[in-house]
């Protein structure tokens, strides 16, 4: 059946909500595919602007829950998804929302999870690290995002970009690149290019630290200052001395004047380690 339209003239596209929105059908089905979303998933999705994804979302999932910051869409998409009986749309700021109680409510405890959006560009970082805690259910996130930030996700030891959003994103999950999306495909185009991430959550952590916690502190200490030695950094978030910190690194197997971009994930977990078993002397 073909669906409704709003007409693009009836309504102004806010640039400061991010949105630049896909019109093209056959990409919002590749998309809608490479979300890997089956009849037993419930799918929340983030930014439905039209509901132009929510609708092939919609076709393929047993539900799908869509959060809009932006009321003026909602009449718009009351018309736009009104033959997607399994969609429903609730207004709210993704990152104001508590999201496990909205998907446990909406969808019932234990449901099978999927995240899905073409994301607005100013808040990419913020919601992907508030999915990785808040849903750690969600057995994939699929999120188109600005090229350079896909480069980041996967990026490794000595690459531009890499850091904790990368380590967190490839510790909990296999991160892909699925498809890149030109400039040109959205209305209007954003100044950058695109490409739709598809991350499957990983049934363990890409390694096992005794203490994830103190894992997850010490990545996020690492690079409070990128310009300083890694002994620096561990001074100061874990209150060391600089004796201690260097003999740590040393132990790890890693330089004393090893900078925390040069760590690969393995290398971080062993250095949590180190720390867990000295703070486990000490106590
Ligand atoms: N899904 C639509 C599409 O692909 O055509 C629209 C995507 S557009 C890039 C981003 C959408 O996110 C917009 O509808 C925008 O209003 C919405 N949005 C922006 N900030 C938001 C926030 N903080 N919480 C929820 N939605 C937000």
């Amino acid at each position: 059946m073909k669906q409704k339209k709003p007409h693009s003239g009836e309504f102004r596209h806010k640039h400061s909500l991010g949105q630049n929105f896909i019109e093209d059908e056959a990409l919002l089905e590749q998309l809608a595919d490479l979300s890997l979303v089956t009849q037993e998933d419930c799918v929340l999705e983030i930014g439905p602007g039209f509901g132009a994804l929510t609708r092939p979302l919609a076709r393929r999932a047993r539900q799908v829950l869509a959060l809009e910051i932006d009321e003026t869409l909602l009449p718009i998409l009351r018309v736009t998804l009104e033959h997607s009986e399994n969609a429903s749309v609730v207004q709210g700021d993704v990152m104001r929302t508590k999201l496990a109680p909205l998907v446990s409510e909406a969808f019932g405890e234990g449901a099978s999870l999927r995240v899905a959006a073409n994301l607005p560009y100013y808040i990419t970082t913020d919601v992907l690290t508030k999915l990785l805690f808040e849903l750690p259910q969600a057995k994939s996130i699929a999120v188109m995002i600005q090229k350079e930030v896909g480069d980041k996700l996967l990026s490794g030891p000595g690459d531009e970009g890499y850091g904790p959003l990368a380590i967190l994103c490839q510790f909990y999950y296999d991160v892909r690149r699925a498809l890149d999306v030109p400039a040109a495909c959205f209305t209007p185009p954003p100044k950058v290019d695109s490409s739709f991430m598809v991350l499957v959550r990983r049934e363990q952590p890409l390694c096992v630290p005794a203490d994830e916690a103190l894992f997850l502190r010490l990545v996020r200490a690492a690079f409070v200052m990128r310009r300083k030695t890694l002994v620096n950094n561990l001074v100061a978030g874990f209150s060391l001395s600089r004796e201690e910190a260097a003999a740590m690194l040393e132990e790890t197997g890693l330089r004393a004047q090893a900078r925390a971009e040069e760590l690969s994930i393995g290398d971080f977990c062993a250095l949590s380690d180190r720390l867990s078993a000295r703070q486990g002397a000490k106590a």
